[in-house]
């Protein structure tokens, strides 16, 4: 366990007894083939904390084989039982919420508070995908004469999952649910940033009884593993969440391969208006917790905000009160709400962008630098961790790259606009679009943005992560994304839709 010299040792999530390193294919728990492992290292201390079995191609082909093999008795087993070995699973997620918890502050450096929160959406989405498999049928027709026509829903085969290391629990949960409730068997690749959460669910997936090979989870990285699997011409669909730039890689194997089925959930740079009808003070707390949570490290954070010229100065004033008074500290301090970015490269890049920021014009109002664990400016690349200080730009040019990229961290540019449509179309001017945000009091105005935003989720009077729910489809518009996970949608993204044309004598 990493030290914990800034806070009480009561103050601490304790490690759990042991932690599981190895994959999971065929139900049981195994070395990679090649005997290698990669060193997993805690972003807020720099110590080792694992060495993680690191899947190669051999680890694939392994698992496909596992996968095709229990794939036919999956499909053909009774809707109920399938369910019920979901409903397990769900159950023993929020069994295990301080495990979890622990495993992903000593991988990706999230702060332990609220991580009750993930678990819950991974049993609950789960939940969803369970209880749906009953609504997961065709259709019939009487429009042709002397034919009855249906269709059928069925599953894929295999599949294969590829997640990211931000939200580790919620993107596994999102692609397990539906592809396994659908009929499908799964062969899932966790980040190498953050895989102990991944291998967790898989001693869960052993304990709530799936038959072996239904689910096969492998740790390593993406080049050799995750294009193993995106090639793999067995893999008949494969579900990615992470950069655009991986996404187009995935779509290219995919198309370039057995052209399986692709969907895609890939980055943001959301924006979030607020007009000057709108509540301000709930106003500053969404936004503020948006770009806040994870350290930033979330695809939908509000990371460009359009406040109204009227009300630009007391939005401003009290936003930077709030998120510079957030508490940095070790993510296993239960008091802690800013842990480190998830490691060294995200803080270089980071970094990068807050040297940007300084020079194409933006006036900074707040951070804008690397700080200690404790939240003291750092001096040099020696210091110890990846934190970095809330950061607040402000009038920066449209063209300047902070509002122009993503940038998965703590840092925010607030401009301000006067007209309504001025304001929609810089928010529109963009190559992404996964969610969007407007506040107002205003229904015409509303409705209005509601329609107009080019973005998959858009909330009204709130912002992310608000606008998630289990029900409710979630995707990117333009480049952040194709297809959506989350409700019935998502179910029908994991399976295919066959006519059969019956005809009557
Ligand atoms: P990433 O693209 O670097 O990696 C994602 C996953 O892809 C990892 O498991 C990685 O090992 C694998 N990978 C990398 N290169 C690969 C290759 N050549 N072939 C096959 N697999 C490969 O992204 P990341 O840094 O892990 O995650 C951050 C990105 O994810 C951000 O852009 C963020 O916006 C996005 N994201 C999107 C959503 C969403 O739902 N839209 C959710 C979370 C994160």
């Amino acid at each position: 366990p990493p030290s914990a010299d800034t806070s009480s040792a009561s103050n601490i999530l304790a490690a759990p007894k042991r932690i599981e390193t190895r994959l999971y294919i065929n139900g049981e728990f195994r070395d990679a083939v090649s005997g290698k492992t990669f060193t997993l290292v805690n972003p807020a201390t720099d110590e080792p904390v694992a060495q993680i079995a690191e899947a190669d191609k051999e680890d694939v082909d392994a698992a496909v084989d596992a996968a095709e093999a229990a794939y036919p008795a999956w499909r053909d087993m009774d809707g109920h039982a399938r369910a019920a070995c979901l409903r397990k699973l769900a159950a023993l997620i929020r069994e295990n919420v301080d495990a979890f918890a622990y495993l992903e502050a000593v991988s990706m450096g999230r702060p332990v508070y609220n991580y009750d929160n993930d678990c819950e959406f991974a049993a609950a989405s789960i939940e969803y995908m369970a209880g749906a498999i009953h609504h997961l049928h065709g259709e019939t027709s009487l429009q042709s004469d002397g034919y009855l026509n249906l269709t059928l829903r069925q599953p894929f085969g295999v599949c294969a999952a590829i997640i990211p290391w931000n939200v580790p629990m919620i993107m596994f949960a999102w692609k397990l649910g539906p592809c396994l409730a659908a009929g499908n068997t799964l062969v899932l690749k966790s980040s190498e940033k953050a895989p102990l959460t991944s291998i967790k669910m898989a001693e869960l997936i052993h304990q709530a009884g799936f038959p072996p090979g239904v689910i096969n989870i492998i740790g390593g990285f993406g080049p050799t593993a995750g294009a193993a699997m995106a090639k793999h011409m067995k893999v008949r669909k494969i579900a990615f969440t992470g950069s655009a730039r991986t996404g187009k890689l995935i779509q290219e194997m995919a198309s370039q391969s057995n052209l399986k089925n692709v969907t895609l959930e890939l980055g943001g740079k959301s924006p979030c208006v607020v007009f000057d009808d709108a509540d301000i003070d709930a106003a500053v707390a969404g936004s503020q917790f948006s770009i806040q949570w994870n350290s930033g490290q979330i695809c939908i954070a509000n990371s460009r905000i359009y406040v109204h010229e009227k009300i630009a100065e007391e939005f401003t004033q009290k936003f930077v009160k709030s998120f510079g008074s957030v508490k940095i500290g070790n993510p296993l301090d239960k008091d802690t709400r800013h842990g480190p970015q998830a490691d060294k490269l995200q803080l270089a890049n980071i970094k990068r962008f807050l040297e940007k920021g300084k020079a194409e014009g933006g006036e900074l109002l707040l951070g804008g630098a690397q700080v200690t664990m404790d939240g003291t400016e750092a001096s040099g690349d020696e210091a110890k961790g990846c934190f970095v200080h809330p950061t607040v730009f402000s009038n920066v040019p449209e063209s300047a790259t902070i509002v122009k990229e993503e940038i998965f961290g703590p840092v925010l540019a607030i401009n301000t606009f006067t007209s309504e449509d001025e304001v929609l179309a810089r928010c529109n001017d963009t190559e992404y679009g996964l969610y969007a945000a407007v506040y107002t009091k205003s229904l015409d105005r509303a409705i209005k943005f509601a329609k107009g935003m080019e973005a998959g989720t858009v909330g009204v009077n709130c912002t992310s992560p608000s606008g998630l729910f289990v029900d409710m489809p979630f995707g990117g518009f333009k480049q952040s994304g194709v297809g959506r996970e989350c409700g019935m949608d998502s179910l029908h993204h994991w399976s295919e839709v066959k006519t059969v044309a019956i005809k009557l004598s």
